[in-house]
């Protein structure tokens, strides 16, 4: 079945193809923002993952009258309260420097011991349509170790240790990640839910 074209709200080339890899077994096919119009960045101005999500949904949706999907994720470590969270690309103040973010992050712990050091990512993605808005949410535990481990993936990947395995998502690599990652979890309820709409309209 030939689907509506559904425009991916993120300039992040990655995750266009992270998120495309998930969604090939759907036989949904998404396009970058990029690909179609001209904006400025939306800023991320909300106080939570699904206001943010929806904002840039909305935005995209607006300028272009498709169906769009949009995501925000973080890192929630359970010994700070949830944070970093909406704020985990900037959390060492400059936006994606992964390496001060993860020695922030260590310093924060470093008095934690292991039975407290629980943390989740969360990915929450909008899906905004003609007359339709809704978000889904992904989430995966783990814990956080003392030191980074393994140069796959990015961000707080290799301080991260998801449950049941013994290794980082940065030596995981993307084959599993892809399987168990919140992103994955997330964009997988997405489009259950897109190809039950598609179906019901045509
Ligand atoms: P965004 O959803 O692209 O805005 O991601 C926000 C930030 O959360 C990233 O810059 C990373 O710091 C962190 N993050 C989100 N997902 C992941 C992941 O899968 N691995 C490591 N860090 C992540």
């Amino acid at each position: 079945m030939k689907h509506p074209e559904i425009i991916f709200a993120t300039r992040n080339p990655h995750k266009v193809a992270e998120v495309q890899s998930i969604l090939n077994e759907y036989g949904i096919q998404i396009r970058s923002m990029d690909e179609v119009l001209e904006i400025p960045d939306i800023e991320e101005s909300g106080q939570t993952f699904e206001e943010n999500a929806l904002l840039k949904a909305r935005t995209v949706f607006a300028h272009t009258g498709k169906w769009c999907l949009a995501d925000d994720s973080g890192l929630e470590v359970d010994a700070l309260n949830g944070a970093p969270g909406i704020y985990s690309a900037r959390f060492a103040g400059v936006p994606h420097d992964y390496q001060a973010n993860n020695e922030k992050l260590l310093e924060m712990l470093k008095d934690v011991p292991d039975p407290r050091r629980g943390a989740q990512f969360r990915c929450v993605v909008a899906i905004v349509g003609p007359n339709f808005s809704t978000t889904v949410e992904g989430i995966v535990r783990g814990h956080i170790i003392h030191e980074p481990r393994g140069n796959k993936g990015f961000g707080y990947d290799p301080l991260f240790v998801p449950e049941g395995y013994q290794q980082t998502f940065a030596e995981l690599g993307e084959t599993i990640k892809n399987r168990i990652s919140h992103r994955a979890i997330a964009f997988r309820k997405a489009a259950t839910i897109l190809l039950r709409l598609f179906q019901s309209t045509t």
